[in-house]
């Protein structure tokens, strides 16, 4: 069983480093969970002109200062992605595949994907489509799987996928060419609609339709109703109060997962708030 920590902080993004930052300087016991290339929105931003102080610097600059100063305090980044939060009464139980996290508190940091959800997708949920492919690729055993992947890092899911299923299709929805397993057929074409009456049974391109059955849909972050069950939401945002509570005690959420404007400065001053209330939820404790 892994440690305890005081507070788990969930995305690597602006907010998850900001309120990272902000628990370390008041000595907490932290962990972050998010991925080595920080946030792809930080990445990806090709001038960045409303940022205090640095009025003219690019995403990956952003990133690099970001980086420096994370490594400054010795905070690391845990390279998992959360596939599940659970509230256990005194603490949280944060799932990755079978292993479990613990922390008294939270801050939920996941940002929001921009993506409209794709036909069937979240009238599937649960009968064949699914958003962890590591989590559920088992089930699928023998089985012919498709994997429609928003982002690089969905190629590692999917050849680990492929060693425990029958056959892969890989649906890149981005431009560079992805590094998969040789014997994963790639398949470079429109999603129009993930199809089946009780159950997956294909999805329908433009050019073309596979018979599949499962998918796994594999975006940056998933929706906070579904990473922590019980979450109160306001349309498709995390609801908080001006402190960054959720309806859940020692639970916190900060960035753009609880609203917009979807901007850095906004959520590393929501991630410093919701750190700064940890610290008090945690001291009442
Ligand atoms: C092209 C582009 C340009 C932009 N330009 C600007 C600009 O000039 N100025 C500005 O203010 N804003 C800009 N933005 C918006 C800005 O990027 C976002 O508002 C900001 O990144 C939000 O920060 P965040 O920490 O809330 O979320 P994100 O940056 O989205 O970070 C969330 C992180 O959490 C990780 N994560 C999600 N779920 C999990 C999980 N279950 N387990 C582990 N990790 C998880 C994600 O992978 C991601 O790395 C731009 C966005 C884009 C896309």
């Amino acid at each position: 069983m892994d440690s305890r920590y005081d507070i788990a902080i969930v995305g690597s993004g602006p907010a998850g480093l900001s309120a990272a930052v902000n628990a370390r300087v008041r000595n907490k016991n932290i962990i972050l969970f998010g991925n080595a290339e920080f946030s792809e929105k930080l990445i990806k931003a090709p001038k960045i002109k409303n940022y205090l102080g640095l009025p003219d610097i690019t995403g990956l600059q952003l990133k690099d200062k970001f980086e420096n100063h994370i490594k400054s305090m010795n905070i690391n980044i845990t390279l998992e992605r959360i596939n599940e939060i659970y509230a256990m009464g005194e603490y949280f139980g944060l799932m990755v595949n079978q292993k479990m996290y613990e922390a008294k508190a939270i801050v939920l940091a996941t940002g929001i994907e921009y993506t409209k959800p794709l036909r069937g997708e979240e009238e599937l949920l649960g009968k064949g489509v699914g958003y962890c492919a590591t989590c559920d690729a088992p089930l699928y055993k023998g089985k012919v799987v498709t994997i429609i992947g928003y982002n690089k890092e969905a190629e590692r899911e999917a050849n680990y996928v492929n060693e425990l299923v029958k056959k892969v299709y890989y649906i890149p929805m981005y431009r560079d060419k992805p590094n998969l397993d040789d014997n994963i057929e790639i398949v470079e074409d429109k999603v129009l609609e993930i199809y089946g009456k009780e159950r997956v049974e294909k999805v329908i391109l433009e050019n073309k339709q596979i018979d599949t059955d499962g998918v796994f849909v594999l975006k940056d972050s998933i929706s906070p109703a579904q990473l922590v069950p019980g979450i109160a939401m306001e349309s498709n945002h995390v609801k908080v109060d001006a402190n960054m509570n959720t309806n859940i005690p020692g639970c916190f959420a900060a960035g753009d997962c609880v609203g917009r404007p979807y901007q850095y400065m906004k959520a590393v001053g929501q991630g410093q708030t919701a750190a700064l209330n940890a610290v008090s939820y945690l001291d009442k404790q």
